[in-house]
């Protein structure tokens, strides 16, 4: 499988370390607020990924943290922690704001059927595991301290800017002026590593005891401790938005690389934006949409999934109602499909050819993970000669990497008594007697079914939409 990877800046042949095993790591949400469905396209994607690997022979551990402390609304130190922001905005208890967006935040996932990972682990149960790493750095000489803050020294480190590609120098330059930076931070691109409790953190609800006095920790130790204490020192994938790149996962690097002295991470996988008319969706810009507003104006939450299948991970997608009808149309549409197939299998007489689908679907995903290609070379199949067991069993397979529960979808069912008068319609046309057939139909139709003729005077019968 060849994937773009950030750091090299090119398209490689992805071999885990432990074949078959891949290990992938997550940067997963801040809850401090709801979800909308930029995030969702983010764990769509990663679900997608996910789901890949078992499909081309592997096995996978997944892991994904849960922000839930530390993140200052600035990536560079500056600000207030979003938890505490959040806190503050819905007057709520820290401890309640994190409940209530993480559960926000799977609830807007189930819809999407997006597989749990195997480990979700939040920040605040692994306080004891950060310590230990900012002592590891703390060893090497890699840090220093100041009366407000541990920093990670970013000078120590010649590697770092590696993945951005940044010049160094250019972000060691001044801060900006208009936010607030410890007098002592020696470089601007040094983090925090340990918040101590004083002066604008002085009244922060979550603390913990530290060798650095009373304080919490900065957002970034957070990936480094846990990914290290689940996957190991070296893993295989790790993925986050594009926004990542920059200044967390490169902060990453330097404490996991800082700490271990080996290679972090394999291959860096970050996907694009959602934007709305060519604008990051984001809750600063106030143009934000959650799974709700969705499922208000009756749409499948699946057809959002649908939608985010069709533009490739490193490319932005535009979000309009327009896009998530046509998605919506497209999912009923294969989801009829697959119904229509069911109905037509009636025994393993059939043969087994498949005439290369299934190669070129993984040839597609082999090649940068092109999902909107492996969604053409299904619809292709499904319009091709193949027999309609062929049709269903690449169907259903392909649908392990869609996960548009295609295989969950069932022929309506028909009451009784609409059967009945179908039958009876049925016996009318067999004499022939057509104005009787005409008054069951109408009385089929007004009931809310529709009623269409087939081969042998046979019919079939559906819900009116
Ligand atoms: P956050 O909760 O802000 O840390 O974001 C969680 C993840 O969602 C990160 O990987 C972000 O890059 C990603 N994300 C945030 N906004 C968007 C968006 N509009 N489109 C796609 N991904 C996004
Ligand atoms: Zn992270």
């Amino acid at each position: 499988m060849k994937l773009y990877n950030t750091l090299t800046r090119k398209l490689e042949e992805f071999k885990p370390l432990n074949p078959p095993n891949v290990t992938l790591y997550t940067c997963g949400p801040t809850v401090y607020d709801y979800s909308h469905i930029g995030h969702a396209r983010a764990y769509v994607i990663n679900d997608l990924l996910r789901r890949s690997f078992p499909f081309l022979g592997f096995t996978i551990k997944h892991v994904m943290n849960i922000t839930d402390v530390g993140h200052l609304t600035g990536d560079d130190d500056s600000g207030i922690d979003k938890l505490e922001k959040g806190a503050k905005k819905y007057n709520k208890s820290v401890w309640d704001v994190v409940k209530f967006y993480t559960d926000y935040f799977f609830k807007t996932t189930d819809a999407l059927n997006i597989l749990r990972p195997d480990i979700v682990c939040p920040a605040t149960k692994h306080i004891k595991e950060m310590i230990e790493m900012i002592k590891k750095l703390e060893n090497k000489g890699l840090t220093y301290e100041t009366e407000e803050a541990i920093y990670f020294d970013v000078s120590k480190f010649p590697k770092y800017g590696q993945l951005s590609g940044q010049i160094v120098k250019e972000k060691l330059k001044g801060a900006r002026a208009d936010v607030y930076v410890d007098p002592k931070k020696k470089n601007n691109a040094d983090f925090s590593l340990w918040f101590k409790r004083v002066g604008r953190f002085k009244d922060h609800t979550m603390h913990w005891d530290s060798p650095w006095g009373d304080g919490f920790p900065g957002w970034h130790i957070e990936c480094s401790a846990m990914s290290t204490k689940y996957l190991g020192e070296t893993i295989d994938i790790h993925t986050g938005g594009v926004d990542h790149i920059s200044v967390h996962h490169e902060n990453e690097i330097a404490q996991s690389e800082g700490a271990s002295g080996k290679q972090f991470v394999r291959l860096w996988f970050h996907y694009n934006f959602l934007t709305v008319n060519g604008e990051k969706m984001s809750k600063s810009l106030g143009n934000i949409l959650t799974i709700d507003d969705i499922v208000k104006k009756n749409y499948d939450p699946l057809a959002l999934r649908y939608l985010f299948l069709q533009t490739h991970y490193r490319q932005l997608a535009n979000f309009t109602w327009e896009a998530l009808t046509s998605a919506q149309e497209a999912l009923k549409k294969l989801q009829n499909i697959a119904i229509d197939l069911k109905s037509q299998i009636y025994g393993p007489d059939e043969s087994r050819k498949t005439h290369g689908y299934r190669q070129r679907f993984v040839n597609a995903l082999a090649d940068d993970f092109q999902i909107p290609q492996t969604l053409a070379v299904t619809w292709e199949m499904l319009k091709s000669d193949l027999s309609a067991k062929e049709k269903l069993d690449l169907l259903l397979d392909f649908d392990k990497v869609f996960g548009l529960r295609l295989i969950e979808v069932k022929e309506e069912i028909i009451p009784k008594q609409i059967v009945e008068l179908a039958e009876k319609r049925k016996i009318a046309r067999e004499k022939k007697d057509f104005n009787e057939s005409d008054v069951l139909r109408n009385e089929i139709n007004s009931s809310g079914y529709s009623i269409e003729d087939i081969k042998n005077n046979n019919y079939k019968l559906k819900i009116l939409k």
